[in-house]
């Protein structure tokens, strides 16, 4: 929250898009203090047999409150309609979820496996929210990950998606090792992954990556001549903090702005 504020003062460019994550990260917050353990076995050894057909993380060991994820959706739709990041027509649709108890969960579900191998379509009345849903979720997704995350061995792990909830990275962290870690845009578990390729379609010729930095050395952006798109790193070797993802995707956003200006997606 700190640091959101002092890069809004130093990027005031960046204001409406930091505010929108402090409001986010303060609803979810209010409810992250009481979000329970996930409903799997958190042994080190059951969790580590499960790894090699994971991802790990089932819908059904995710400790959904469902008033608490109503709550989420309303507030997270109204905060995002608010900066503008969504269309009023959103909200309306967020709320007609929210008032249909007998489907949310498996609107949710469809959301939530959609990513996964071979998880079926999203339902045409989530397509479309996936970032609503995405906050939302994301006190549940994280609590369960961290507990998971604690008790498991990931190092065998070798895909570009989540191996806990099939999600894919939307940040990558260079540690001072010079390894690189991707992190779930869903659930923000981190797992090692290849230096080189691109976590989206596995291209590994350096000659079709093009690398980009931040002025100050802190992010770079590894993008692919194969599939157009692009990853966005913190840096650890240049930083005086550790990552932090909701500060970094918004300090990224210039570098987003180049990287779609240069035709990736
Ligand atoms: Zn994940
Ligand atoms: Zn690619």
């Amino acid at each position: 929250m700190l640091e959101l504020r002092r890069l809004k003062e130093a990027q005031p460019d960046l204001g409406s898009a930091a505010d929108l994550q402090i409001e986010l990260l303060q609803l979810q917050r209010r409810v992250q203090v009481r979000v329970p353990l996930p409903s799997i076995k958190l042994d080190t050894e059951y969790l580590n047999a499960l790894l090699p057909s994971g991802p790990i993380l089932q819908f059904e060991h995710l400790p959904i409150d469902w008033s608490d994820v109503r709550f989420l959706l309303r507030a997270t739709a109204s905060a995002m309609r608010n900066q503008e990041a969504i269309e009023e027509a959103d909200v309306r649709r967020v709320d007609a979820i929210c008032r249909d108890a007998s489907r949310l969960p498996a609107i949710l579900r469809s959301w939530y496996d959609s990513v996964r191998p071979g998880g079926s379509q999203i339902d045409p009345d989530a397509a479309g929210l996936e970032t609503v849903f995405q906050q939302a979720l994301r006190p549940v997704l994280t609590r369960s990950a961290e507990a998971i995350m604690a008790k498991t061995d990931l190092s065998g792990w070798k895909h570009h998606t989540c191996p806990l909830c099939g999600g894919e990275p939307d940040l990558a962290l260079i540690t001072p090792a010079a390894e690189r870690m991707l992190i779930c845009s869903r659930c923000a578990a981190r797992w090692r992954f290849d230096q080189i390729a691109c976590p989206f379609c596995l291209n590994d010729d350096r000659t079709r990556i093009t690398s980009l930095a931040s002025r100050d050395g802190q992010y770079r952006l590894s993008c692919c001549d194969s599939c157009h798109r692009y990853i966005k790193a913190f840096d650890a070797r240049r930083a005086s903090r550790p990552v932090m993802p909701a500060v970094d995707g918004v300090a990224t956003l210039p570098l987003d702005a180049a990287a779609i200006q240069r035709g990736y997606q």
